[in-house]
Formats: structure tokens, sequence, C-alpha cells
């Protein structure tokens, strides 16, 4: 089992990690302070300048959807390679997008690239992978409990060569966009002859279909994530046609496993570079500053601080890479117990060593002057979406107890 960094990667991840030191992360701060200016649900012309021209120059460089490892369309690297990439990517708020790597169009590409026909490749999958739109990824539902995606009931009757959806969606990410051109949706086939995962499907839906509507932004602890967003949707009456559907009705957790392994994942290796930058971030602030007479990193049990978090970042980063590796081996149902230790994992350290940057900093540390603040926020959301804490522990504990019974738990 190689977990180390490769030779060929050596000069990818020094080009990565070059370009977001030196030119992605100083430009951040000024692309999330433009939000505030004008219409917050539109990029303004500095923010578009921002973003196409590092985009330009990643592309032109060959750094580009480094995510797509399993495919004779895509980069080449393994999970493991790009997880030391995404690492550096979670460092800075705009580089995944740089990179077109980032959430939620890295998981509805993997969905196109296995599961879409040749006209889905073609109008959809194509765009995204040259970074022209993104989308959205809609399964979760206001009135239902949508850890359990069995309860999903967005209805989607065919209708001659149509499907007619009704329905509504929420917490809906990256549907705010005004880039954001195609949504994947989970909707109810219900069919009694069809097993408890065979009641769902996933069906694409173009943004701009008629009775698409953005009911309101959700807010996470008081922010609307502009322009980005997690939209509260409802669909009435909406049209598509019947070849939108994918791979077939009954067939949506089938894509859904396919889906979430990966997406999960990559916020796990993002936000083990989030906790990297956070102790950074804390240590420089310790040593700089004085109290009582000394640097703070020198006071009470600061030292302990420090230490546990690189330990445990260190901890987590191999558990991120042991799982990469999983995944790497071919065998899904394999990887998967795997993928859920680290998706509880990943989150709750990124939570902590940011949290204990802020601590470190004093006042300014939850302000807008340091990038922990919307980190910790962003982190704190992570042990929800893409399924909560809770449901990966079930899932972690159920591999472990098949190993001593044949019984279904
Ligand atoms: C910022 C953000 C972005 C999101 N982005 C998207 C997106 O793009 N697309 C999308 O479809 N969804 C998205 N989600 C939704 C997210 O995936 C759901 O919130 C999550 O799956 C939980 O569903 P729920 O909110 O209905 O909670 P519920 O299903 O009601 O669960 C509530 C709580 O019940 C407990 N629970 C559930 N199951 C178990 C169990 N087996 N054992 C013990 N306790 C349990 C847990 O504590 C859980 O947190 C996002 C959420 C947030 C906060």
């Amino acid at each position: 089992m190689n977990l180390g960094i490769t030779d060929r990667l050596k000069p990818i991840l020094e080009q990565v990690s070059t370009m977001i030191r030196d030119e992605i992360s100083p430009l951040d701060e000024e692309f999330l302070t433009e939000v505030d200016v004008g219409d917050r649900w539109q990029y303004t012309p500095r923010q578009t300048e921002i973003l196409e021209g590092l985009k330009d120059r990643a592309k032109a460089a060959n750094l580009w959807n480094f995510w797509l490892t399993d495919s004779a369309r895509g980069y080449g690297l393994t999970t493991v390679e790009y997880a030391y990439l995404a690492e550096e990517m979670g460092k800075s708020h705009l580089a995944a997008e740089i990179f077109n790597c980032a959430a939620p169009d890295t998981g509805n590409m993997e969905v196109l690239e296995r599961y879409g026909t040749d006209e889905h490749k073609a109008r959809w999958l194509k765009p995204l992978l040259n970074g022209e739109i993104r989308s959205a990824y809609l399964m979760t539902e206001p009135d239902v409990a949508s850890s359990d995606a069995t309860n999903v009931e967005m209805s989607c009757i065919r209708d001659g060569d149509e499907y007619v959806l009704n329905g509504e969606k929420w917490w809906s990410s990256g549907a705010g966009d005004p880039r954001c051109s195609i949504y994947v949706v989970m909707v109810a086939s219900p069919d009694k002859a069809r097993h408890r995962h065979a009641q769902h499907s996933m069906i694409l839906v173009p943004a701009a279909t008629k009775g698409v509507e953005k009911v309101r932004a959700m807010r996470v602890y008081g922010e609307d994530d502009a322009p980005h967003g997690h939209l509260h949707m409802k669909f009435t009456d909406v049209r598509v046609p019947a070849s939108n559907l994918l791979l077939g009705e009954g067939r949506g957790f089938e894509i859904a496993q396919g889906r979430l392994g990966p997406g999960r994942i990559h916020h796990c290796m993002r936000a083990i570079g989030q906790a990297e930058k956070a102790l950074e971030l804390m240590c420089r602030r310790g040593l700089n500053r004085t109290a009582f007479g000394k640097p703070i990193v020198k006071l009470g049990g600061n030292f302990d601080i420090i230490a546990n978090c690189r330990m445990e970042i260190e901890q987590a980063r191999l558990l991120c890479l042991k799982a990469a590796w999983m995944m790497d081996q071919g065998d899904a149902r394999a990887a998967a117990p795997w993928i859920s230790q680290i998706k509880v994992v990943a989150p709750l350290l990124a939570l902590k060593v940011t949290d204990e940057a802020v601590q470190m900093y004093g006042g300014q540390g939850i302000s807008q002057d340091t990038p922990l603040a919307k980190q910790w926020t962003h982190v704190r959301t992570l042990r929800l979406a893409d399924g909560p804490d809770a449901v990966h522990r079930m899932q972690v504990a159920r591999a472990e107890l098949k190993k001593y019974t044949q019984e279904k738990i």
C-alpha cells in the first residue's frame, strides 16, 4: 500500500501549491468582499475577472480536472494522489473552483461521466469539464428526514415522452450561482414490485425549465453564502424529456452510491487542508502576540493544544489516504465504510483545530478579519452535508458487526 507522494505527483503538487500560495489565496478576501457589491446573486465584473483569469491560467498549465481519477478521459491520477492536491485546495476559498475540482460539480460530473448518455455528455458534461457552467445536486427535502434517502418524495410521473416533476427540495448547494445550468435530481419512482432501494430515480433538470422556482436562500449561521447559495426550491409541473432519466427508473440509489463516495472524500481531503491552515494561523499568531510577558503559545496549556492538533491532523490524513487507497482498489462496497470513517473524522478534526485557532487569536479570530470564522461555519455544515455523522457511524458499526454475525443489522 503506497500512501506517499509519488514521483509523478511531486511536480504537479509543487505547481498547485505555488499557484494557491502566490496567486489564488491573495485574492480570496477581495473576491469575498465583492459579494457585498450590487446584487449578491450575480458576479461583479471584478469577481468574474478574478475567477476566469485564474481558471485560464490553471487550464493553460494543465492544472485542471484532477478529480477525474478513474477514467480514460481523466487526468490519470489515483485517488491517493488526488488527496494531496485537494488538501492544498482546502487552504483557499477559491482554489477548488480554479482547478475545476469544486463541489458539487465533481460529484455531478462523476454521475454524467459514469451514467450519462452521449447526448447528456455533449450537452452537460462537456461544458462542466470546461468550467463553463456549474451544477447542483438536489436530494434533500424539507418535509422528510433526508438522511434516510428512501424517504425522498418528489414525484416524477411519466407522461408520453416526458416526466413531470412536483415537490420541494432544500439545501441545494450551488443552485444560486447564475452559471448553474443543470440539476441532478433524486425523485421517487414507487413500484411495490421493486426492492426498498429501487424506489427512486435520478433525473437531469435544466435550471431554466418552466415550473422551477427558487423559493429562498437557506442561511448557514446567518450567512447566505451568495452567490453560490444553498437554495430552497419548488418544482411545479416541471416537464423534462424522458431521455433525461439516468440509467432507468428505480436506479437512483445505485447512482447515489457512485456519486456520493468520491464527493464525500473530496470534502474530507479539503477539510484536512483547512485544519492545516488553521494550525498555521494559530502558531503564527501565538508566537507573535504577547500576554503576561510571554508569547501566547507559552502560556497555559497552549503547547498541548498545538501538539494535539498536529497529532490529530496526522491521524486524520492517514485515515483519509487509506480510504482513498481503498477506493483505488475498485471495490466500492469495500471502500464505503472507510469513506464513512473519514467522513466523521475529518470534519470533526477540522472543526476542532479551527476552533482552537479562533481561541488563540482572541476576538479577532471570530471576526471577518481572518478566514477562521467562515471556515468554522463551513466545516460545521460538513457534519450534516453528504450524510450526518450518525448515519456514517451506523455504516461503520454495521461493517464491523458483519464480521461476527450473519444477521442483517
Ligand atoms: C450547508 C449545507 C449544504 C447542503 N448541500 C446539499 C446539497 O447540495 N444537496 C442536497 O441534496 N442536500 C444538501 N444538504 C442537506 C444534507 O445532506 C442533509 O441536511 C442531511 O442529509 C440530513 O438530512 P436532514 O437535514 O433531513 O436531517 P434528518 O434526516 O432529519 O436528520 C436529523 C438528525 O437525525 C439524526 N439521525 C439521523 N439518522 C440517524 C441514525 N441512523 N442514527 C442516529 N441518529 C440519526 C442525526 O443526528 C441527524 O443529524 C446540505 C446541508 C447543509 C447544511
